[in-house]
């Protein structure tokens, strides 16, 4: 009875609102929403806004709830040329994200496996290094960060160039590039990075709360990261639209949807938005270790990541840990023929379930298969979203929040 009742909900159209807060969300204001330019903070504003349009409470009496952490940056210029060719930062390579910054023209030496201390103590070559020979620079206690060498070239094997956000900084200036990008005839190298390195940069989450009306202690719990990875340099902008303004748009439409009074829930709801997931799930681990409610009073978590496609379905992580609410999910997304497939994975610390459940708090990761493969680059665009299955996953969410509660 109560499946059925689930199942008579009107396909509800939240894809052009979603497309609306993506496209703000990654628009170059928000400068990658990372921590330059203060965009963690314009867009922990941006939800916060929203959040009150809405009518959900804050947790406590605040909406932010702030934390600090290490962080490299690269705020300022950011050119490099091989030879005399000037490449593109984001096209043609990346600064690696712990590199240091500096401004020198240095000769080019190949260095192999065999050559470690000579890479190590020579003090007046950029090195250029395979993957290889990094991981066994970075396996003998990040001799990176303490090597003579002036700078170093990391070619990589992979057909795309992936970035992230670094912590401590390495001593030397780093690169990445592709083989297919390296000129071998080039001689030297020429570089002009400005990098500033925070010990304890201040961050925040952003949580708003809807009181439940039958069991208003018993939590369902939507969380999505609204951090990226900033800017690399001044013009070089991460947009993150997939990664994860879709999973925030997610979470601002689930947000709307319970606060309009008809769709109020019997449990209360939390909407979370971490920040510094990128730098490492921070912005869920600091919540865990100083949650705002008990964990045990959450009943389950959802947390929403790459929200944006759908046309090959959705993988469940966690699915494995929690069966009967896998079976659920599933069950529900053949009944209401939403997605075309629902996969199952075990545990991963691939997002920012990962501190909840190891806590022992039940979640899931949800995040969405199929479309454009851009990821951590400067590709990762609003535009590049369709947003084609994203009203057939929201009404997924909502009966399967909704049959939580009758469990
Ligand atoms: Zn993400």
């Amino acid at each position: 009875m109560a499946l059925l009742l689930l199942l008579w909900q009107p396909l509800q159209a939240q894809h052009v609102q979603a497309m609306k807060d993506i496209c703000y969300l990654t628009s170059p204001k928000m400068a990658g929403r990372g921590y330059v330019k203060n965009g963690h903070h314009k867009a922990a504003c941006f939800i916060r806004e929203q959040f009150k349009l809405c009518g959900l409470t804050p947790v406590s009496d605040k909406w932010f709830q702030q934390f600090t952490f290490p962080v490299t940056t690269f705020p300022g210029k950011m050119q490099l040329s091989l030879g005399d060719k000037m490449l593109t930062p984001g096209e043609d390579y990346l600064v690696h994200p712990s590199s240091a910054g500096g401004k020198k023209t240095l000769p080019l030496a190949f260095a192999d496996s065999t050559d470690l201390n000579r890479l190590i103590e020579n003090s007046d070559t950029c090195f250029v290094i395979s993957q290889k020979v990094y991981e066994l620079l970075r396996q003998s206690e990040d001799r990176l960060l303490y090597t003579k060498t002036k700078g170093a070239i990391l070619i990589t094997e992979p057909k795309k160039l992936t970035w992230s956000v670094g912590a401590q900084p390495f001593g030397i200036p780093v690169f990445r590039m592709l083989q297919s990008v390296f000129d071998s005839s080039a001689k030297n190298i020429s570089f002009s990075i400005s990098q500033h390195f925070y010990p304890a940069f201040q961050t925040q989450n952003v949580l708003g709360m809807i009181r439940g009306s039958e069991q208003p202690d018993s939590f369902i719990v939507f969380t999505a990261h609204y951090d990226h990875l900033g800017m690399m340099g001044r013009k070089t902008i991460f947009p993150g639209a997939n990664d994860n303004a879709s999973g925030t748009a997610m979470l601002l439409a689930l947000a709307r949807h319970y606060s309009i009074a008809i769709n109020k829930p019997k449990y209360s709801m939390l909407f979370i938005a971490f920040s510094a997931e990128e730098a490492g799930l921070l912005g869920s681990k600091y919540y865990t270790e100083h949650p705002l409610l008990p964990l045990a009073s959450i009943h389950f978590l959802i947390n929403l990541d790459l929200a944006g496609n759908g046309s090959e379905g959705i993988t469940v992580v966690n699915a494995t840990e929690f069966k009967n609410q896998f079976n659920l999910l599933d069950s529900l997304n053949t009944a209401m023929h939403a997605l075309p497939s629902v996969h199952q994975r075990g545990k991963a610390r691939n997002s920012d379930h990962y501190y909840f459940s190891e806590k022992g708090v039940p979640a899931f990761f949800i995040y969405t298969m199929g479309g454009a493969p851009w990821y951590h680059d400067i590709h990762d665009k609003c535009n590049t979203l369709t947003l084609s299955h994203f009203d057939r996953f929201f009404n997924l969410i909502t009966s399967f929040a909704e049959a939580l509660q009758y469990k």
